[in-house]
C-alpha cells in the first residue's frame, strides 16, 4: 500500500491507528464529527474517488442501527477543501444515486440535525433528508428551490416521503408528508397541498382533467372583515382550470343579468348613468372583445325591461367601491372611487360588469378577485369562468 496523498504527519508510516491510517483533512473531519466513538475504525485505507478526491469508509461504533456505516469524502475543490462525513441511510441513498458522480455530487456538509427531528446532508446539487418515519430521500433542482421557499422540512410540506419521480411530458413530482411538488418545463414547480391536492388526486393527478398546476395555491372567494380580514377560500390554477376550496362556485348563470334578445344573441343590456364614463366605455370594450355576450343599451321597450342601470352613489356607510345586483344594477361608490387611481375605477367597473355577466368572486391574480385593485387585464380564472358560462 502506498502512503496516502492526504496523509497526516501523525501517521507518518501509515500507522494503522484507526485500523488503517486516517490523516489530513479526512482526519480533521473524523475528529470534528465525533472521533472514534462515532466512526470507529476505518474499514479501508484512504482511496481515490472518481472525481479527483479521496475518501475513507468507517465501521461505526454507534449502537443505533440507523447510523450505519460512515464515509468521509474530501476533494480540494469542495467545501473549501474541508472533508465531509456522510453516513447511515443517507449514505445508502446517496450510493443508490451514484455517489459523487451522480446527480447530487459531493457532500458539502456533514450530517446535520433538521428542525423537526431528523437528519440531512447538503450536497453540491441538492440535499438528502432523513427522518425515522419517512426514510432518506433526495430533493434537488427546481423542486428544491420551491421547497426552500416553503421553509424546507420545517414548513407545511414537511419531509420528503418519496424520491423525485418522472411524470408524463418529462415532468417531475415528489411527495412530502404535507403535500407534493410537481414540475414541468412549461408549468414550473408548484406545491399541491391539503384539500386541493385531494381533489386533484381524485381527478387523476396530472393525468386527469386538470393537468399540472400552473400556480401555487393562493387566496380566493370573498374577503371577510369579520374574522380579522382574510379570504374565506383558497384557489390553485391548473392547466385546464382552477381547483378551489371554500370559495363557493366561481360563476353562476342565474346570478347574471344576461338575456337572450330577439336577435337570438346572449346580451347584457346596460345603460350608463355613471360619471365614470371612460371607465364604463373601456370595460364594455374589454368584455365585448370576448365575443359571446353582447353588451349594449336596450334598443326598444321590450328589451328595456331587462336593462340594468350603471349609477353612482356616495355612501361612506358602505364598505364597497362597487356593487351589482339584479334589482339595483351596477352602483359605483364615489365616496371611495373619487380618491383612487383611474385604473382602480376602471377595474371596479370591469369587476362589477363581470358580476352582471354571472362571474362570482374568484382567485388572486384575476379581475374577479374580491379585492383586485387596479388589474385591467383578465386573469386565467376570469377567462376560464367566462368560457365555462358562455362558450
Ligand atoms: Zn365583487
Amino acid at each position: 500500500m502506498s502512503p496516502p496523498a492526504n496523509a497526516d504527519p501523525s501517521c507518518p508510516n501509515n500507522d494503522p491507528k484507526y485500523g488503517y491510517c486516517v490523516g489530513g483533512k479526512i482526519l480533521e473531519e473524523y475528529t470534528q464529527a465525533g472521533g472514534f466513538p462515532f466512526f470507529g475504525n476505518a474499514t479501508i485505507g484512504e482511496t481515490s474517488d472518481a472525481r479527483g478526491g479521496r475518501f475513507q469508509a468507517f465501521k461505526t461504533s454507534d449502537p443505533n442501527p440507523n447510523v450505519g456505516a460512515n464515509s468521509i469524502y474530501w476533494n480540494p475543490n469542495i467545501s473549501g477543501g474541508h472533508a465531509n462525513q456522510v453516513g447511515g441511510t443517507i449514505r445508502d441513498k446517496w450510493a443508490e444515486k451514484g455517489w459523487e458522480t451522480g446527480p447530487l455530487g459531493y457532500p458539502t456538509t456533514r450530517e446535520l440535525a433538521t428542525r423537526p427531528p431528523g437528519r440531512f446532508n447538503r450536497f453540491e446539487n441538492g440535499n438528502i433528508y432523513w427522518s425515522q418515519s419517512t426514510g432518506a430521500h433526495p430533493v434537488w433542482g427546481l423542486i428544491l428551490n420551491k421547497y426552500a421557499t416553503r421553509d424546507w422540512e420545517n414548513g407545511t410540506l414537511g419531509f420528503p416521503t418519496s424520491d423525485e419521480f418522472t411524470t408524463p411530458g418529462n415532468g417531475r413530482g415528489q411527495h412530502y408528508t404535507g403535500g407534493s411538488i410537481y414540475w414541468t418545463a412549461t408549468t414550473g414547480a408548484h406545491p399541491v397541498q391539503g384539500d386541493i391536492r385531494q381533489q386533484w388526486a381524485n381527478s387523476g393527478w396530472e393525468n386527469g382533467a386538470y393537468g399540472y398546476p400552473v400556480s401555487d395555491e393562493g387566496p380566493g372567494g370573498n374577503y371577510s372583515d369579520a374574522n380579522g380580514g382574510s379570504y374565506v377560500g383558497r384557489c390553485q390554477v391548473f392547466q385546464n382550470g382552477p381547483i378551489t376550496w371554500n370559495t363557493g362556485t366561481l360563476y353562476d348563470q342565474v346570478f347574471s343579468s344576461v338575456v337572450t334578445t330577439s336577435d337570438g344573441k346572449k346580451s347584457l343590456l346596460l345603460q350608463n348613468q355613471s360619471k365614470y364614463a371612460s371607465a364604463y366605455s373601456s370595460a364594455l370594450t374589454k368584455w365585448n372583445s370576448k365575443g359571446k355576450v353582447v353588451l349594449r343599451p336596450s334598443a326598444n321597450s321590450t328589451e328595456a325591461v331587462y336593462q340594468r342601470p350603471v349609477t353612482d352613489v356616495n355612501r361612506s356607510d358602505y364598505s364597497w367601491f362597487g356593487n351589482y345586483s339584479k334589482t339595483t344594477g351596477i352602483r359605483m361608490n364615489t365616496h371611495y372611487l373619487d380618491s383612487v387611481s383611474t385604473a382602480e375605477v376602471e377595474n371596479t367597473m370591469i369587476h362589477e360588469i363581470g358580476h352582471a355577466l354571472g362571474l362570482k368572486h374568484s382567485c388572486e391574480g384575476n379581475i374577479m378577485f374580491s379585492t383586485s385593485k387596479d388589474q385591467l387585464t383578465f386573469g386565467f380564472v376570469d377567462n376560464d369562468s367566462y368560457k365555462k358560462l358562455w362558450g
